[in-house]
């Protein structure tokens, strides 16, 4: 049984890329009699708005999205995110690191991955005692992930995607990515992944924009031992532009467009869905 899912953040109103996304999504479920669900990734509460999470249900409704309750709200799994952490932790994975970005930069020119330069490793051979005497003095600090030990754990690893095909997975290239902060307890790479799983979803469909992104995500499967759907990353919709469509584009809002008389229908035929 297919189980599909459209995962968005409350950032803000929703736009004809997020139609876009959600209805490759729902089709993909619809067309092999399978099962959608919805889940609002709400982590990083500096950046988002729980106003925005009952505008989003409203827009996807009214493009005729039906999606099996309960919607999933990451902000309600804290406690989830912090054991999986726990474990990461208990293998000697996970290590914190008290660097600012000013820190980063001041190492010199890293290299860069998906996800910006690639963490020099400065923190990750800190003693123990220094550890917790940083931490005592209430230094804040973030959880990365010690990449080449988690490699060397799980091994090489593939995953696939519906139109690239076999695709060797490449951690490596993200370095020792963050999964938790002071201020966010857990990353959008850590819930995504568990979430995943949790929700039973099997073919995670998404833009390109993540296709890298899941490297890290099949890495951190093996780390878990979890179940690896299929994938398959959308292209982006761009505007008259060329430039691809973002929440800055307030003209593209699927609220604007239904307030300008614009219905679902042709904001399906306006994305090609
Ligand atoms: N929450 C992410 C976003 O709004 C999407 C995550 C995903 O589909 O994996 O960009």
């Amino acid at each position: 049984m297919i189980v599909t899912r459209f995962a968005p953040s409350p950032t803000g109103e929703l736009h004809l890329g997020h139609a876009f996304s959600a209805l490759t999504a729902f089709a993909a479920a619809q067309a092999a009699a399978g099962r959608f669900l919805l889940r609002i990734e709400d982590i990083d509460q500096g950046r988002c708005r729980p106003a925005f999470t009952p505008s989003i249900l409203t827009d996807l409704a009214w493009l005729g999205l039906v999606w099996e309750q309960p919607v999933r709200r990451q902000s309600e799994h804290f406690d989830e995110y912090r054991s999986a952490l726990d474990r990461l932790a208990a293998e000697g994975l996970l290590y914190p690191c008290f660097c600012s970005r000013k820190d980063i930069a001041a190492a010199g020119q890293a290299p860069h991955g998906p996800d910006g330069p690639l963490y020099p490793g400065t923190c990750r051979t800190l003693s123990e005692s220094e550890r917790t005497e940083r931490r005592q003095s209430g230094q804040p600090f973030a959880l990365r992930l010690d990449c080449a030990a988690a490699i060397r754990r799980v091994g090489p690893l593939l995953w696939h995607d519906q139109d690239a095909g076999a695709v060797v997975a490449r951690p490596d290239l993200f370095g020792d990515v963050v999964l938790a902060r002071k201020e966010c307890p857990t990353s959008y790479h850590l819930a995504v992944t568990l979430d995943d799983a949790r929700q039973g979803v099997t073919l995670v469909t998404r833009g390109v924009d993540l296709f890298e992104a899941t490297h890290i995500h099949r890495l951190l499967q093996a780390l878990f031992d979890l179940p690896v759907p299929d994938y398959r990353h959308h292209p982006l919709l761009t505007g008259p532009d060329g430039r691809r469509l973002a929440k800055r584009d307030r003209a593209q809002t699927l609220r604007s467009l239904r307030e300008q008389g614009c219905s679902a229908a042709e904001v399906r035929a306006l994305v090609g869905l």
